[in-house]
């Protein structure tokens, strides 16, 4: 029987990144993967693969849309080559994952595939595709077994015209009218690409608004960015049935009771994600399971049982990448002795779509409902010479500060490039600046980050200098 000091069961960015740094710790790791490929759902059917076809299309949406004003001539039709889009994608998330496998070989992590579940605290049987198995034993293990696409009671995912994102990242064709269920994150990128490659979309979300999470700022403004681009909105629409019928149709009720109907060629079912602990048999080893699903944990990440630590997805909090890659860390520095933190008021939540939408800290919503007195500056895209340069004018940027204290609470940005831009804003945070310090801080120009500079201008003193 093998033993090792740390066993990470699941090889998401929350579990490889994990696995990396308690190999950099001196522990002797091993990470297990039901799949014959490593990264989760981030790098095989999550963030990797959606952004590589929001490139792909984007780049298609430019060229028949916009090269003409760039005075780019383009004789004959632009077509698009789905296969070739999907493929390309396939190269791309392939490069990703054997660039993990790569990672685990240099720090030396033994890599085991086959479902990993517990035997009992200390023991963890691997079982192999061709039926053999393995008992490992561990010191200490990190569960991150991450999350899968949850959906409705009623709805029955069908993979073929009622799909998840796994699905949607792997059409065939482009579908004439897509109807997305969840005017969520996934829903609207996956949305979008589709959008862009000529399909009529439309989104039916619950709540009166998207991207419901976000500022209502940004929601509005994406409305209005993603309406102009021919996406259309069903907000404050309950889906009551989707059925088959050829292709698909969905029935959803508004607030006064009345019933739509929409047909469509394909449903993209995006209602959010659910922890996945199926197979793990958390039960052997006595790890509580919450009503909802989630691998319960305290402040250190750690279980109901001492040597069992859990992460991302899995848990609660945000389902993010990065989210998950912080806890990695986190739980393997714990288990060094070390005494890591992680401010999750500082774990920044990102849209690809374009223009991208991306936040950090607090917003204007929550800082109301918890009475605290703020400021607001903002700057609209438009204003700068970097997005008249390029032609991506819409958006913004807001900071919220306190209106004592001038310190930054929080930044909402939607405008070109802006999942990039917020780092800045989670590292003035992260060392409590005020708006005041980034007002005072050189930007280049001409770049959009120049609407953050010009934002803390406006909180700081209403001065910003060209609006
Ligand atoms: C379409 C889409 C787009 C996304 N885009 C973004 C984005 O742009 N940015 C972002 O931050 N987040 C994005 N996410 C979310 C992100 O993918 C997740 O938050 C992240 O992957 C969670 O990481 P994790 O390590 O917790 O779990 P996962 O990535 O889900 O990995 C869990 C792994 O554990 C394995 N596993 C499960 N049970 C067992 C077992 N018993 N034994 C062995 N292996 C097991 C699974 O096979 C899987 O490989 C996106 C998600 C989707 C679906």
């Amino acid at each position: 029987m093998s033993a090792f000091d740390v066993v990470v069961i699941g090889s998401g960015p929350g579990g490889y990144v994990a696995a990396i740094r308690c190999a950099q710790l001196g522990f002797k790791t091993a990470i297990i993967e039901k799949y014959s490929t490593l990264g989760g759902t981030c790098l095989n059917v999550g963030c990797i693969p959606s952004k590589a076809l929001l490139d792909s299309s984007h780049h298609y949406y430019d060229a028949v849309s916009h090269f003409k004003e760039h005075g780019i001539d383009i004789s004959g039709e632009i077509k698009v080559n789905i296969e070739q889009m999907i493929a390309r994608k396939a190269s791309v998330v392939d490069q990703n994952v054997s660039g993990i496998k790569y990672l685990m070989d240099k720090n030396k992590i033994t890599v085991f595939e086959g479902l990993g579940s517990f035997e009992d605290a200390t023991h963890i049987k691997v079982s192999k595709a061709d039926g053999s198995s393995e008992i490992l034993e561990a010191k200490n293990t990190i569960i991150a077994t991450g999350s899968k696409p949850s959906t409705l009671p009623f709805i029955k995912i069908d993979k073929q015209r009622i799909i998840t994102s796994t699905e949607a990242l792997k059409l065939t064709e482009v579908p004439k009218h897509l109807i997305v269920i969840g005017g969520g994150v996934i829903g609207l990128e996956l949305g979008q690409v589709y959008l862009r490659l000529g399909a009529q979309v439309s989104v039916v979300e619950y709540l009166d608004r998207i991207i419901p999470g976000m500022d209502a700022g940004l929601s509005k403004e994406l409305t209005k960015v993603l309406k102009k681009q021919g996406m259309k909105f069903y907000t404050s629409h309950k889906v009551k049935s989707v059925e088959r019928n050829g292709g698909v149709v969905v029935q959803a009720e508004n607030a006064k009771g009345e019933t739509i109907t929409l047909e469509g060629d394909y449903a993209l079912v995006s209602v959010g994600r659910k922890a996945y602990t199926e197979g793990l048999a958390a039960d052997k080893a006595g790890v509580k399971i919450s009503d909802r699903g989630l691998v319960e944990v305290n402040d250190h990440l750690q279980t109901n049982v001492p040597n069992i630590y859990a992460i991302g997805d899995v848990i609660k909090g945000a389902m993010l990448a990065h989210k998950a890659e912080e806890e990695g860390v986190f739980v393997a520095e714990t288990l060094a002795g070390q005494k890591p933190h992680i401010d999750y008021n500082l774990i920044p939540g990102v849209v690809y779509t374009w223009p991208e939408v991306a936040a950090v800290g607090k917003t204007e919503e929550q800082l109301k409902a918890a009475g605290i007195e703020y400021k607001t500056g903002s700057f609209p895209m438009k204003a700068l010479g970097r997005s008249r340069a390029s032609g991506d004018t819409d958006g913004f940027v807001k900071i919220l500060a306190d209106a004592k204290t001038d310190e930054v609470l929080g930044v909402h940005m939607i405008g070109a490039r802006v999942a990039d831009l917020i780092a800045e804003a989670v590292t003035a945070m992260e060392f409590k600046a005020s708006a005041e310090d980034i007002a005072r801080m050189s930007h280049a120009h001409p770049t959009y980050a120049e609407a953050v500079k010009e934002a803390a201008l406006d909180a700081t003193e209403k001065r910003s200098i060209h609006m």
